[in-house]
């Protein structure tokens, strides 16, 4: 064990310090102290995941903040290119969708109001776009990437069509392994998903998943890339921030 682990000190330590009534100024030597530790620990299992990615031939970048994810993308796609999204929390919360919008894109906006038959033919101009983004629904330290669907619309051009791919992952979507991922997607993603989004299944009432054969289903489809022939391809962008769900 290094000398760094062994002067970590458990919350409770802290709170008792505080309950002692140290200064101030303790206490925060003491948060402080568990604070750099988390960092640390968060860094070393991003780090880790992306080397991961790396291996399988999956480029992957670490970002501190949503900020740092939008100055990259407006730095990288070129003024006319065409880009499609899929549904993702994380975009909505990192931003992307308010560049695309706002920026001088042909943006594939899956959100504007529009007829099934609009619909389906945007889905399928998703798949000769410059570009597309998805967030991801796990990745494994092992560096897969695991992402459900209901209708395929977001995981098929993820696999094949658009020229980049960027998926964007907060620090809360990394699990330990292929395990960990299915639990983390069945017991918390997909029935969080199928509340948000008003569906009539079982994880929606109970939050748990019954492997159900609804015609809501939201998770027809389970995808887990673990490796790609173009290195330049899929992105995966890691956000040390809790994004989405
Ligand atoms: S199989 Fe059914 S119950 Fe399970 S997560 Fe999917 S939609 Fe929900």
């Amino acid at each position: 064990m290094e000398a760094k682990e062994l002067l970590v000190l458990p919350l409770g330590i802290v709170n008792f310090v505080t309950y002692l009534g140290l200064p101030t100024s303790v206490v925060e030597f003491f948060e402080n102290m568990n604070d750099k530790a988390i960092q640390d620990f968060r860094r070393l299992r991003l780090e880790r995941t992306r080397a991961s990615l790396q291996k399988r031939r999956i480029t992957a970048r670490i970002f501190a903040t949503g900020k740092e994810v939008l100055d990259y993308l407006r730095a990288i796609i070129p003024e006319g290119a065409t880009v499609g999204v899929g549904d993702s929390l994380t975009l909505s919360q990192v931003g992307v969708y308010e560049l695309l919008e706002t920026g001088s894109y042909s943006y594939l906006n899956k959100y504007a109001t529009m007829s099934r038959e609009e619909k389906r033919a945007l889905y399928l101009k998703n798949f000769d776009a410059d570009y597309f983004f998805s967030g991801v629904n796990a990745i494994t330290e092992e560096g897969e990437i695991y992402n459900l669907d209901g209708n395929g619309s977001r995981v098929a051009p993820i696999i094949y069509g658009p020229r980049r791919v960027f998926l964007v992952a907060g620090y809360n979507k990394i699990t330990l392994n292929e395990q960990e991922a299915a639990a983390r997607i069945r017991n918390y993603a997909a029935p969080t998903d199928a509340i948000r989004l008003n569906k009539n299944t079982p994880c929606a009432k109970t939050g748990k998943c019954a492997d159900c054969r609804s015609e809501d289903r939201i998770c027809n489809y389970l995808t887990v890339i673990k490796g790609q022939f173009d290195p330049n391809r899929i992105e995966v962008l890691l956000l040390d921030e809790e994004l989405g769900f």
